[in-house]
């Protein structure tokens, strides 16, 4: 089995690469531009006999299409995360989610190769519904307000997934992630977890946004991985769309109070109005839980971890590099 993983050194592919390349007969390949991956997340992984590493963008496609030609499987996490990161940066956001997201597709289909497109929970956008079944409806806000550009860019890479599934017959999975978190996710981009361990860890007020009433589910990446892989290997899942994600409901203050008892750090909760922490008439989500009943139907996957677990796989990550606080 020769796999490729575009966005392969991120956080979420490079812990799918370690667990692939778990079984012998696996080649793993991974296209990562670097800029939101990082070497040190691949870097114990290079000198493995069945793994190769190309720096390049995913938009790249005289690099990609030999890639794609000469793999069976393909992930595709390549795509600009973190709403931080999608505030600051918009027209890379929009760019890289539907240029990178196209191009794989059409090399996919001209090679006729599976590919899983990695989508996001961000695209039931500000849809209040409780849980969030994979055929409820995508809400967005305004187009003056740069965070829903991500949630449109993601919708548009599984409209065009689908598309090609249903006009091409090209074998695509969707998965819709839901606060993906673990070793190796890092705050730079807003994401909470790691923002707020690092605060604690270092002391410093943990950046409680909003009342912190607002709530999220985190899964474990090693649950992500292991279920994407199963997803992957599943001839029922294919033309379908998943939501993948634990149904542990917490709050950002709660959260916060945990990783405060969790580090034993003796900061205080600092709340920070939307406006302030991202930019003036941002619109975050209250409630974000995914109703997971159909991948548990079709593999009966449930995620093992809690979020205790993350809390301390994280806490422990920070703890072994200072470097990154
Ligand atoms: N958040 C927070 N403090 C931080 C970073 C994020 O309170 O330092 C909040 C954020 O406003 C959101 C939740 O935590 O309500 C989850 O944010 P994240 O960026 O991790 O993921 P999102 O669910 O927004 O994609």
């Amino acid at each position: 089995m020769k796999v490729l993983i575009t966005g392969g050194a991120g956080f979420i592919g490079s812990h799918l690469s370690e667990l692939l390349l778990k079984d012998e007969e696996t080649q793993v390949t991974v296209i990562d531009s670097l800029s939101t991956g990082k070497y040190r997340n691949v870097q114990a992984l290079t000198g493995h006999p069945n793994y190769r590493l190309i720096v390049a963008p995913v938009t790249d496609t005289s690099l990609l299409e030999p890639l794609v030609a000469d793999c069976d499987h393909v992930y595709h996490l390549a795509a600009a995360v973190g709403v931080r990161r999608i505030i600051e940066q918009p027209v890379d956001t929009i760019e890289t989610n539907i240029l990178g997201t196209e191009a794989v597709l059409s090399l996919a289909a001209k090679y006729h190769k599976k590919v899983l497109i990695a989508s996001t929970s961000e695209v039931y956008g500000k849809n209040t519904k409780v849980p969030f079944k994979e055929e409820d409806d995508s809400v967005f806000g305004a187009t003056t307000k740069s965070r829903w550009s991500y949630a449109c860019s993601k919708a548009i890479d599984e409209f065009l997934a689908l598309a090609y599934n249903k006009e091409k017959g090209l074998p695509v999975v969707i998965v819709r992630f839901f606060n993906t978190v673990g070793p190796r996710q890092t705050g730079r981009y807003g994401m909470v977890i790691p923002n707020l361990v690092r605060q604690a860890l270092k002391e410093q007020p943990l950046t409680v946004y909003g009342d912190g009433r607002q709530s999220r589910c985190f899964t474990h990446v090693r649950d992500s991985i292991r279920c994407q892989k199963a997803l992957m290997n599943e001839p029922r899942a294919v033309g379908e769309v998943f939501n993948l994600g634990s149904q542990e409901e917490v709050t950002i203050e709660r959260l916060a109070q945990r990783i405060l008892e969790l580090t034993g750090s003796k900061s205080e909760l600092q709340y920070i109005p939307y406006e302030e922490a991202y930019e003036s008439g941002f619109e975050d989500m209250r409630r974000r839980v995914p109703d997971t009943s159909k991948v548990r139907a079709l593999l009966g996957f449930a995620p093992d971890s809690h979020l205790d677990d993350i809390l301390k796989d994280v806490i422990a990550y920070f703890r072994e590099h200072p470097e990154l606080h």
